[in-house]
Formats: C-alpha cells, structure tokens, sequence
C-alpha cells in the first residue's frame, strides 16, 4: 500500500465505510482524504500529504501508540490530531505493510460504534405478552380427556386441521368416540374413519396402544390424576408410538399435569428470538421452562397453547413480524429491522 487509492481501497473494505473530503474548499491545505464510519460519521483514517511524503493519521490505544513511535521512526504523535490518541505515519517508510494493515483495523475498531448486546427477554415475560394478545385460550380443543388422548397421537406429523377431520369421521360412521370404542373396532375400520390424519394405519395401532394403557386404569380419569407423574410419563413413553411430546400433551392436557409441552415451534420461536445454546435434548428444553416459571399447571397449559397460536398466525417457516406480540422483545425481527 504505497498509493493514496491503494490506501482508500484497503480502507473501504472495511463494513460500512465511506471517503469523505471535507477541506476540499480550503486552498493550500492539499487534498486530504477522511475515511469515515457511515454510522457515526467518525474517522478512522485521514490520508494527505506533508513534505511531500504521504502520510496517515491513524487513531491507537495510547500505549501502544508510545510502544509503536519507539519501534518506528516513521511514527509520530499525529499532525493536527490528538497526540495521545492519534499517530501519523508516512508512507513507503520503515513501517511494514502487515503493521500498517493492521493499524488501520485497529483503528477502525477504536471509532466503530459499540453494539451493545441485547438483553434477552425472560421466559416470563415472553408469556405476558403472548397472554396479552391471546388470553386464555381454553386448550385443548377436545371435547373429553380420551378425545385429547386420541388428537395428541393423530396430530403428530400432520396439521391440526386434518385431525379434525379425523375426528368428525367417527360422527360421520356413527360411532361414538370413546375409549371402548377404540378397544373393540377392528383395526381396519378405525384406519379408515382417521384416515384424514395421515399414516393412518401406524396411528390406529397408536390409538389402540395408548388406550390399552389407559384400561389398565380403568378408562378412569380421576385414576390416572390420582398417579405419580413421573411414573405415568415412564408407562407412556413405553407405549407404542407415544413419543415426549404427545406423553407430555395427553399427560397436560387429558390429566392436568405440570409438565410443559415442547414442540418444534417452541424451539423455532427460542431460536428467533435470540436465544443461544438452546439444549438438543427435547427434557432440557421442557426444563428451561420449567425451571423459569412459576409451577402452574393453567400457565403451563396456556403457554403452550400460546406459542402454537402464534407460530401459526406470526412465527411461521416464514415470520410474518408485523403485529406479533414479540416484536419488542425478538432478536429476529431486529435483524430484519436492521438488514431492511
Ligand atoms: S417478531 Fe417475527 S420472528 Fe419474532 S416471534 Fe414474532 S413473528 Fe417470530
């Protein structure tokens, strides 16, 4: 970098820098060329020339500045700058190109504005604000606790509108919905009424599997309620076709049970809004929750449900940011805000 353009171009690869020529109206000062920051205006590299030499000013940690004018006899306390901040340094001197180059980014480093690092908002209260816009919403969409067992596996890969079809057909073949029902149908036929729910004949042996674990309590809700929650999680997961999340739905919201629902929006949504290291495991994350808020078995309930509702109208594959909720709080809108 012998050349004033040599000396702008490595400059300009620096983000979001300009040149600027602000004495370029005073006459006999020569040309000196300011480069800039363009988001604070401040310079980080003047480059003119004096006796006919070109020099730079750049800025430096005062003691290192001291360390490098003892190093180089082509630094000096800077020419019309603050000397304890700002060095000069002639050009095609006894400076090598790498301490130039790096004197320059050190430079650019001193002046370029401070991010300040976001503060993440508390789990606390992204529920407020989910709570806020949402309300209570009553979850879950089911009209007894079996029927929360049966959408809970008929849900699983596939939408919620589509489970609901599922479970109008057995009105639409007569049947009643209950866990008899499920015990006794042939197999066939009861893949055939949730056949909109996809996979239907893996989740008919679903079906079946969960409710012959749900006879040995008699088909009695108020006896699995009196269970130990650990325990029933344990028999659930055993069960053919009951993976975390649907033991955790049927266990939340067919028993009444403090135990938070992970699901993929929820971690699309910790993700968006900025979280870091977010546990693989699916019972770390239920932790992170659990262990942030308040044990309530209604928030927990609600909370979830809040989180599918907005992922839905919001925090889709693709989020649509205006008007959710967690605008204030999110670090992917921000990014949206800041790269718009
Ligand atoms: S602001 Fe956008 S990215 Fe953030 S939670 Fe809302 S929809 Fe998702």
């Amino acid at each position: 970098m012998k050349t004033r353009q040599e000396l702008i171009d490595f400059c300009m690869t620096f983000p979001a820098t300009y040149e600027d020529y602000p004495f370029s109206d005073i006459k006999d000062i020569g040309i000196w060329t300011i480069m800039r920051h363009g988001a604070n205006k401040k310079s980080f590299c003047q480059i003119y020339e004096r006796h006919e030499k070109l020099c730079v000013n750049l800025k430096c940690d005062p003691l290192e500045a001291d360390v490098l004018r003892q190093t180089y006899k082509d630094i000096t306390p800077a020419y019309h700058m603050n000397k304890t901040h700002w060095n000069t340094v002639i050009i095609d001197g006894d400076v090598p190109k790498e301490e130039l180059k790096r004197m320059i980014e050190h430079s650019y480093d001193l002046i370029k504005p401070k991010t300040k690092k976001r503060k993440l908002p508390k789990l606390t209260k992204i529920y407020e604000l989910l709570y806020k816009r949402y309300g209570n919403l009553n979850w879950w969409p089911a009209d007894s606790p079996f029927e929360v067992m049966v959408g809970a596996v008929l849900t699983q890969n596939t939408a919620w509108s589509n489970v609901e079809m599922a479970i109008a057909n057995f009105a639409k073949f007569n049947k009643l919905l209950t866990p008899k029902l499920i015990e006794n149908i042939p197999i066939e036929e009861l893949s055939e009424i949730i056949r909109p729910a996809g996979f239907f004949n893996q989740k008919a042996v679903y079906l079946k599997a969960v409710t012959e674990w749900f006879s040995k309590y008699d088909y009695n809700i108020e006896t699995v309620k009196r269970g130990n929650l650990e325990y029933l999680r344990k028999e659930l997961l055993a069960v053919k076709g009951v993976g975390k999340e649907t033991a955790d739905s049927i266990l939340l919201y067919a028993f009444n049970f403090p135990t938070f629902v992970i699901d993929a929006y929820t971690r699309r949504l910790l993700e968006r809004l900025g979280f870091e290291n977010i546990p693989k495991e699916y019972d770390n994350v239920k932790a992170m929750f659990e262990t942030a808020l308040p044990l309530d078995v209604t928030l927990w309930n609600n909370y979830h449900a809040c989180i599918v509702i907005n992922a839905k109208e919001h925090c889709k594959a693709k989020p649509t940011c205006t008007n959710c909720p967690l605008i204030g709080v999110c670090g992917h809108s921000a990014l949206v805000n800041l790269e718009g």
